[in-house]
């Protein structure tokens, strides 16, 4: 059995190259860059005036006096500069550009206005002041955002400044989910009290569709036939996730069928608490995921292992865990990393993670309320409260 590392970098070693499609700007919202994203111009692209107020030109300032300047006429925003006269000012709107001729504007808070004579009262007035100069915040050719960037809510503001209306992103990998398993049942199906409700075909739907990609979701009865046929249909997907019938029960058939297909066993069995049974293996063209069954298994492994699988075959970085102290010790007794959801809290101002207790693997009631799983490494019996640890935020 191999580590959580060793089993990190056999499966990012294997991500897939993406390709690529144009979208509208509109319709980006979590897609990954496959471009890079250059300021198509200075920003600001002229002298800005950063307030309401008065473009004066400082050299006519006087250092300790008040003194008066003529109001010449106003510049508003989304109008041509305008041409500072000797002894003058230009009332001028926080968005415009600053008249040629203007270096400085004075806020109108600074001014007193009769007729059309403006008074100054002397301040800590200096040269440039309240004016963004064209190009401080970016140089046309600039480099604002590297292909691999996650597009957020921040991110398709900067695509609109810089004028695009549609972009270059990683096309969704095609991936087919089959959910395994006798003993499952749909919401709304019938049941008897053996049954249990299929809460990882929802979950994995989910999570997939968190990182843009709708999978097809296939089932199979735990019978080799009907597995071999589901993983058939299925051989066209770039990636294939299974869950259930990895471990070593004898309807668990999972890793039989797959070598049987000619899939590659990359590694069966990971040293991590949960998600041990987890599979991992590839043909020439498409990646498979065998997930245990256990929903908070599951869960850990999406977390660990396929997610950031994902979205390093649509060119994306993988998400770095966060470090956080933990609010009581802990203890376990098990030799592997081992993974347990936390919710974050706030204590003096701090934030903390605190443990929610589980009844195992198979608790529907495990990762509700929590915020993710933190790392238990293999080597520490004792985590002392207050430690910091490896956290995943879901
Ligand atoms: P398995 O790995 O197939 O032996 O399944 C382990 C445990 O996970 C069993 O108790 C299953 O009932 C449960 N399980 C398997 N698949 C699912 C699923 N899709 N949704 C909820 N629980 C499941
Ligand atoms: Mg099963």
């Amino acid at each position: 059995m191999i580590d959580y590392r060793t089993a990190s970098d056999l499966v990012q070693k294997n991500i897939l190259s993406p390709r690529i499609e144009d979208v509208s700007i509109d319709a980006a919202l979590g897609r990954v860059l496959t471009q890079d994203v250059i300021a198509d111009r200075d920003y600001p692209p002229f002298h800005r005036s950063s307030m309401d107020g008065y473009a004066v030109n400082f050299a006519e300032i006087p250092e300790s006096r008040p003194f008066q300047l003529l109001e010449q006429s106003v510049q508003y925003a989304g109008k041509a500069a305008g041409e500072l006269n000797p002894h003058s000012c230009i009332k001028i709107m926080t968005g415009a550009p600053v008249p040629s001729g203007a270096d400085t504007v004075i806020k109108i808070e600074d001014s007193q206005k009769t007729d059309d004579l403006v008074s100054f009262n002397p301040g800590k007035f200096f040269s440039g002041m309240n004016i963004a100069l064209q190009g401080e915040d970016t140089r046309a050719g600039e480099l604002l955002l590297p292909r691999g960037t996650i597009i957020g809510p921040i991110e398709t503001g900067c695509l609109a400044t810089c004028g695009l209306t549609s972009v270059k992103v990683a096309k969704p990998p095609a991936v087919s989910i089959i959910i395994t398993g006798d003993e499952l049942a749909m919401p709304g199906d019938a049941i008897e009290s053996y049954n249990i409700r299929s809460s990882n075909y929802f979950v994995l739907l989910s999570f997939s569709r968190k990182t843009g990609i709708e999978p097809v979701m296939l089932f199979s009865k735990d019978t080799a036939d009907e597995l071999e046929k589901t993983i058939r249909s299925a051989i066209g997907s770039d990636i294939i996730i299974l869950t259930g019938g990895v471990s070593k029960g004898d309807r668990d058939f999972v890793p039989e069928i797959l070598e049987k297909l000619g899939f590659e066993n990359i590694f069966h069995g990971v040293n991590i608490k949960p998600g041990k049974p987890f599979w991992f293996g590839r043909s020439r063209t498409t990646v498979v995921f065998g997930l245990p069954g256990n929903p908070f298994a599951v869960m850990t492994a999406w977390k660990l292992f396929v997610e950031n699988f994902l979205l390093g075959s649509m060119g994306a970085k993988s998400a770095n865990p966060i470090f956080l102290p933990i609010a009581q010790a802990r203890t376990k007794k098990d030799k592997r990393n081992e993974f347990f959801p936390c919710r974050i809290e706030t204590r003096d101002g701090i934030s903390i993670l605190r443990e929610v207790r589980i009844n195992g693997s198979g608790d529907i009631r495990a990762g509700l309320l929590t915020d993710g799983i933190g790392l238990h490494p293999a080597g520490a019996e004792i985590l002392s409260s207050e430690s910091r640890i490896e956290f995943h935020l879901w």
